[in-house]
């Protein structure tokens, strides 16, 4: 593997079984949760909801309908305000506790290609490692390019995150039967499921249940992040490299995310669409750190009294793990269906040191996985030379995080160079 650093990992919740969280009182489902267009709410004020009802949809093809998680009564329909800073639609929901399901649910009939990608998408399946990807999109590459491989990607790098690892273990029958059913539609015919080698019990669960002919595979993986990295896993699991500005299907792979293809399987025998979604709830302030299953909607505030509450007030609650996961301002946030963790943090473990002068030492240049100049574009983002920026290609950072985590000086680097992708993406609408 190009770059990446070795961080510890503190799974602590590798052994704990999933927990299921009774149904809140409330819920709250976004319109996005996804990348692409949102989607435009279907239902108002007043009106009855079941398990499974779509209550969201759009007509752009990158994007994924939303569903309701609960049975109950849409007691309003408002904007939300987003940490990212943006206003989406939003469906709040007051629960029946009853969980009635909705009449229409029911297996999809499937007998071509098409049939399965129309399934995928009904199903509302977004890239569940975190990156929220529709994943009817992923797995409708264009004609011209043929796909040879399915990589899986168990890998989990973040540290503290288990919720794939439960995945595994808990539904690893899921996991191969879904990777069986794409094989299938897809006309694919090598599947490597790549695994950090920190996790052998995935390792040796999933070879034991794959096919005897070895076209399934499970293999370890050097522990170390971001291992989990699109490009990374491609890189590490086939040699190939994706080029600059490519994407996996140019060099002939889709990668699919553990959870994801195992509630491939999960729909295609309930058709019960994407409505639940595992979280690890960690962190030095939560009281009882688990892996728990909750309806998508759940308020944090929730989930977290769910875990016992907090220790001690918590100064940051991230949604995703600590190198990648984003600050959240309120506990009255809902849980999104690409949520793997929250995490809370006290104020000692929070609080960013002071950043200074850049040393020259040229640790985040090794570090990049995506072979970057994260110091250079430090520069350039801070003194806004999008000329410059555009040459030292910030537009391929993936956000990882690894050169703020080696930095001797404590550059900010990430913020910067996030802020430096979003002075290119700006100049060029303005072109
Ligand atoms: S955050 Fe971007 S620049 Fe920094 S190491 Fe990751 S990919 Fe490279
Ligand atoms: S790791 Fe930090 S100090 Fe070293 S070159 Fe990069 S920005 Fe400068």
């Amino acid at each position: 593997m190009i770059g990446g650093v070795i961080t510890p990992h503190y799974k602590n919740t590798a052994k704990s079984e999933t927990k299921i969280m009774p149904v809140p009182d409330k819920v709250e489902i976004p319109m996005v949760h996804h990348i692409g267009a949102p989607c435009l709410p279907l239902v108002k004020k007043g009106d009855e909801v079941m398990v499974g009802t779509k209550i969201g949809d759009s007509e752009k093809f990158v994007s994924a309908p939303v569903h309701s998680s609960v049975s109950g009564t849409v007691s309003d329909v408002r904007k939300i305000l987003f940490p990212n800073g943006s206003y989406v639609d939003s469906v709040v929901i007051k629960t029946d506790g009853r969980q009635t399901v909705d009449p229409g649910i029911k297996p999809p009939e499937v007998n071509t290609r098409e049939d399965f990608l129309k399934a995928i998408r009904e199903s509302g399946l977004v890239g569940l490692g975190g990156a929220g990807f529709p994943a009817h999109v992923k797995l409708n590459p264009p004609k011209d390019k043929k796909i040879d491989y399915l990589l899986i990607n168990a890998a989990e790098c973040e540290p503290y995150i288990t919720s794939d690892y439960r995945e595994t273990i808990e539904n690893s029958w899921n996991v191969i039967s879904g990777i069986n059913i794409v094989m299938e539609f897809l006309g694919i015919e090598n599947v490597i499921i790549g695994v950090e080698d920190n996790k052998p019990t995935t390792i040796k669960i999933l070879n034991d249940i794959a096919d005897t002919d070895k076209k399934i595979t499970a293999v370890p993986l050097k522990s170390k992040y971001p291992q989990g990295a699109e490009k990374m896993l491609i890189y590490a699991l086939t040699g190939r490299i994706v080029p600059a500005g490519g994407l996996p299907m140019d060099v002939g792979v889709i990668v699919m995310n553990v959870a994801s293809i195992s509630f491939v399987a999960k729909y295609m025998k309930t058709g019960m669409p994407l409505v639940s979604k595992r979280l690890t709830v960690d962190g030095a302030v939560i009281r009882e750190p688990s892996n728990v299953e909750v309806c998508v909607g759940t308020y944090i505030r929730d989930l977290m009294d769910f875990c016992g509450g907090f220790t001690e007030d918590p100064y940051k609650i991230l949604m995703g793990g600590p190198m990648m996961g984003v600050a959240q301002y309120t506990l009255d946030m809902p849980v999104l269906k690409q949520n793997n963790a929250i995490l809370a943090f006290n104020k000692k473990q929070s609080t960013l040191p002071e950043q200074t002068a850049c040393i020259r030492c040229g640790r985040c240049v090794r570090a990049c996985p995506m072979k970057l100049m994260p110091q250079q574009l430090d520069i350039f983002a801070n003194s806004n030379n999008t000329v410059q920026l555009e040459k030292f290609n910030v537009s391929s950072c993936i956000e990882c995080g690894t050169c703020s985590y080696v930095c001797p000086a404590k550059r900010h680097l990430v913020q910067a160079i996030r802020k430096g992708k979003t002075l290119v993406s700006m100049s060029r609408q303005k072109k």
